[in-house]
């Protein structure tokens, strides 16, 4: 029997891996103007990265962590060895991108003393072993950005800024989501206010469900996210993060709430958003689609993380960052009618009349393609006929017949599919007699500022540019 896909995984095909590529595209069109280089990562790593990066009592590190094992290691669990597996014998698939960046720039000392921050971005699969269902996967797709050793809120207001730049690229428009921001204090501020949420949680233990009681003595933050709609009632009497801030904290929260009003970009403040990973200090954020996505509203969010570094070993260096769900922007992407990314369909089909000339009819699909047409043709030796067919099936707007009667007529007959207008070409006209019929002519001028037409040919000014290539892309 043949197997399928693991639970909570998706397969990417046809507009869905366009969808996938043209939002990674976008993604680096928004953020190279804000400096940032893209960086890969293993999606795996010593599970310690993720179990001390992003907190013991979080859900993701407690419940949702994929183990991966090599074969030695494998050996030694099945055998009730585990405890005999060494650091860099447990590892982990990754289930965010943060903690593998920050052990990356840890390990290639990419943010030196006295430097310009790291800005980094991403764009890859997470792993959590989460229950399955509309925009929440085992496998999903993240793109995130990290900015890396700036301390001042004008880079959280930019990284905030950033994220919305690239939801209004996806063709979101701001209306349909909303932004919440808050501030999660520090080590100064963010201990006495998590006993004082503490004693709230132990004062209305009866009130909530056994997963928010147990939280008061591990994370008692987190209670403020329970799904339980009760609990949820019951946690807004909690005490509020806003009131307890240091005034370091208070500060910096003004600051960035400052930078964004400015900029004009809509917040509301959310006391109670208090993001799932334990690394956050000061800045956190969420954007949300207000209707139509359940559950999963959460498109993307993210924060400051001042103390990852020394948690992961590193010196203390402050950081920030986002990430957002690919599978959920397109859900939203949907909602609001935004435009996706359609197969391309060929510009022409080169159907072939005759085996005879099976030479000649590859040659010119190859021609056509070295001039940027995309080209399909028949290779399962199909009818006339049944091109045709298939061609119709593409949607290609013109065919090019290259058979003994074309190749005596001259070179290769071009039928234009809309209008059945039908003429014969020479073999080495067809790429300039294509661009004609499928108009494209005007668009034909040399890139290069050499004044030459040249179709889809090669350009035909013979000129090397000061030395450089045309910069037509026509390989001169
Ligand atoms: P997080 O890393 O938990 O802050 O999540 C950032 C974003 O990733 C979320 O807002 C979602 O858009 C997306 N995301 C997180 N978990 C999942 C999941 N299991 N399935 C699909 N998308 C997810």
């Amino acid at each position: 029997m043949p197997t399928n896909k693991p639970k909570g995984t998706e397969d990417l095909i046809g507009n869905d891996a366009l969808t996938w590529a043209y939002m990674r595209d976008v993604a680096e069109q928004v953020f190279t103007p804000y400096g940032y280089a893209p960086i890969e990562v293993p999606m795996f790593e010593q599970a310690d990265v993720f179990v001390h990066g992003i907190g013991t009592s979080t859900d993701v590190v407690r419940k949702e962590m994929f183990t991966v094992l090599s074969p030695d290691g494998y050996a030694k669990v099945s055998q009730g060895r585990a405890a005999e597996l060494k650091a860099d014998q447990r590892l982990a698939l990754r289930p965010e991108g943060t903690a593998g960046t920050v052990r990356a720039a840890i390990e290639h000392n990419l943010v030196p003393q006295g430097a310009a921050p790291a800005k980094l971005w991403y764009a890859g699969s997470m792993f959590r072993a989460e229950r399955p269902q509309k925009g929440r996967l085992r496998e999903f797709h993240q793109i995130g950005v990290e900015c890396l050793g700036a301390s001042d809120p004008a880079a959280d207001a930019e990284v905030i800024i950033m994220f919305m730049r690239f939801v209004e690229a996806l063709g979101i428009d701001a209306a349909s989501v909303r932004l919440l921001l808050n501030s999660m204090g520090d080590d100064a501020c963010r201990p006495a206010y998590r006993d004082a949420v503490s004693a709230y949680i132990n004062a209305h233990a009866d009130e909530l469900c056994e997963e928010c009681r147990r939280r008061a003595d591990t994370n008692p933050l987190r209670a403020f996210d329970c799904k339980n709609e009760h609990c949820h009632e019951v946690m807004e009497g909690a005490p509020k993060i806003s009131d307890a801030l240091c005034p370091e904290c208070r500060e910096h929260y003004q600051a960035v709430k400052a930078y964004l009003d400015a900029q004009g970009i809509a917040y509301i403040e959310d006391p109670r958003l208090v993001r799932g990973l334990d690394y956050y200090t000061r800045t956190v954020f969420e954007v949300q689609v207000i209707d139509g996505l359940g559950s999963q509203n959460a498109i993307g969010g993210g924060g400051r993380y001042d103390k990852l570094f020394e948690t992961a070993g590193g010196k203390p260096t402050c950081g920030l960052g986002f990430a957002a769900g690919f599978e959920r922007l397109v859900l939203a992407m949907q909602a609001c009618g935004a435009p996706l990314p359609q197969a391309i369909c060929p510009d022409v089909y080169v159907a072939l009349a005759d085996p005879s000339c099976a030479s000649q009819a590859f040659a010119l699909v190859q021609q056509l393609r070295d001039c940027g047409f995309i080209v399909e043709a028949d290779r399962q030796g199909r009818s006339l006929k049944s091109q045709f067919k298939q061609a119709d099936k593409f949607q290609a707007p013109v065919v090019a017949v290259i058979g003994p009667d074309e190749l005596a007529a001259g070179g290769v007959k071009l039928r234009d599919m809309g209008t059945h207008d039908e003429r014969v070409v020479a073999l080495d006209q067809a790429a300039a007699e294509l661009a004609g019929l499928l108009g494209l002519e005007e668009s034909d001028e040399c890139g290069c500022g050499c004044g030459h037409e040249h179709g889809h040919g090669a350009c035909d000014c013979g000129h090397e540019h000061d030395g450089q290539p045309c910069e037509c892309g026509c390989d001169r």
